[in-house]
């Protein structure tokens, strides 16, 4: 495979920095750009000495110019408890940061994929859901500056695709884990595992019945790599998640054992608008890419536990 110039935006966040690697580990040149409100540099540091390695601090919703073959759009801080805290400017790291990954993307002819994802598809009316359902989103409520940042991106892709005839990619992410996700980030995975770390109560939500699908990192980012490595007709968007269910009391009592935790479980309120069930479709990934998940939830949480362990050794020293 000949080298190449990537640029990953939102590099140094959780799937952005194991993309990094992966493609440097590939032999390419990488450019990650990132203005760390989410991200942070340890997750890149073990890459620093790499001379094909580059780290830019910026922040996509101003103009970049720069030389790659490939970009890789990332940059969007993915919780709720972080996409909420400056509601606006994730809607503008959406939509101002597509509109200038897409016009660098113009200007150098480069190849460009965007990270989208599940949430799309709102509070969905269809389980599993396919790429052909339009979604079920609230335009005006707390989670539509994420939701509606990322269809408004889905849009702008597909309209510089049409009019200005460039190789686009999008990738509908659903729930991933593993290490580097940030700690406090309010998910169901990392709450869990550092609650039963440091002993604390494990707080299900609900009764525990409702059902989530969780994809660990490595498997995702595969799929990235094969969707940008797809033939040019492949535009997307393709679903890219685990299909394999669990209930979230499942996940507690797995994460309890594979931690050897005392923790107990504590049930609190179901906060609103929980979906019951979310679960990828993803006939799209194995027909087109070729792309199944191969980490089991309890290979991957085998691996993401040590981890949060070291970060939370780090914080006690
Ligand atoms: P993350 O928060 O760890 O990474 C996002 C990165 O983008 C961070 O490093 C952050 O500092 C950076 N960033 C945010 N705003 C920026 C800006 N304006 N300019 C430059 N950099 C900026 O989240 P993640 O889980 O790694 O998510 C990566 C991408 O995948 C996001 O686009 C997210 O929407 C998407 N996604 C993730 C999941 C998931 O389960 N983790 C699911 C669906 C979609
Ligand atoms: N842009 C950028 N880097 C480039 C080329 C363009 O950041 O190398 C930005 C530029 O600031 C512009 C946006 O991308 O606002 C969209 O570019 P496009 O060429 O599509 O639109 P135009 O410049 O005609 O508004
Ligand atoms: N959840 C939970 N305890 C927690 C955090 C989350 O029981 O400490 C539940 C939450 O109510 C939801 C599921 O776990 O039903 C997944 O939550 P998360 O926020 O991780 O993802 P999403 O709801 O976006 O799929």
């Amino acid at each position: 495979m000949s080298s190449k110039r990537i640029l990953v935006t939102g590099g140094a966040g959780f799937i952005g920095s194991h993309l990094c690697e992966r493609l440097l580990a590939q032999g390419h040149e990488v450019l990650c750009v990132d203005n760390f409100f989410t991200g942070r540099r340890m997750n890149v540091a073990h890459l620093m000495a790499n001379p094909r390695f580059e780290l830019l601090r910026h922040d996509v919703t101003f103009p970049l110019y720069v030389e790659v073959d490939e970009i890789y759009n990332l940059a969007c801080p993915a919780s709720p408890i972080h996409y909420q805290l400056d509601p606006v400017q994730t809607t503008k790291t959406s939509v101002h940061g597509a509109i200038n990954m897409l016009g660098l993307a113009k200007r150098v002819r480069a190849k460009i994929l965007q990270a989208s994802t599940s949430e799309v598809y709102g509070d969905p009316k269809v389980h599993p859901q396919p790429e052909a359902y339009w979604g079920h989103v609230n335009p005006i409520g707390p989670r539509a500056c994420y939701d509606e940042g990322k269809r408004c991106a889905e849009t702008l892709f597909f309209d510089y695709h049409r009019q200005h005839r460039l190789r686009i990619k999008v990738a509908r992410i659903f729930n991933t884990y593993g290490p580097r996700m940030h700690p406090n980030d309010g998910r169901v995975v990392s709450n869990f595992i550092v609650q039963a770390l440091t002993g604390t109560d494990i707080t299900v939500y609900g009764d525990g019945s409702q059902t989530r699908s969780f994809c660990y990192v490595d498997d995702l980012v595969e799929g990235l790599l094969r969707l940008m490595e797809s033939p040019e007709e492949v535009t997307g968007p393709i679903n890219l998640g685990n299909p394999g269910e669990f209930t979230i009391l499942e996940l507690a009592e797995k994460v309890i054992a594979l931690t050897g935790s005392s923790s107990r479980i504590v049930f609190k309120p179901l906060p609103e608008n929980d979906p019951l069930q979310r679960q990828p479709d993803i006939t799209r990934a194995e027909r087109i890419l070729g792309w199944r998940p191969t980490v089991p939830l309890e290979e991957g949480l085998k691996r993401a536990i040590p981890y949060f362990a070291r970060l939370i050794e780090e914080k006690r020293a």
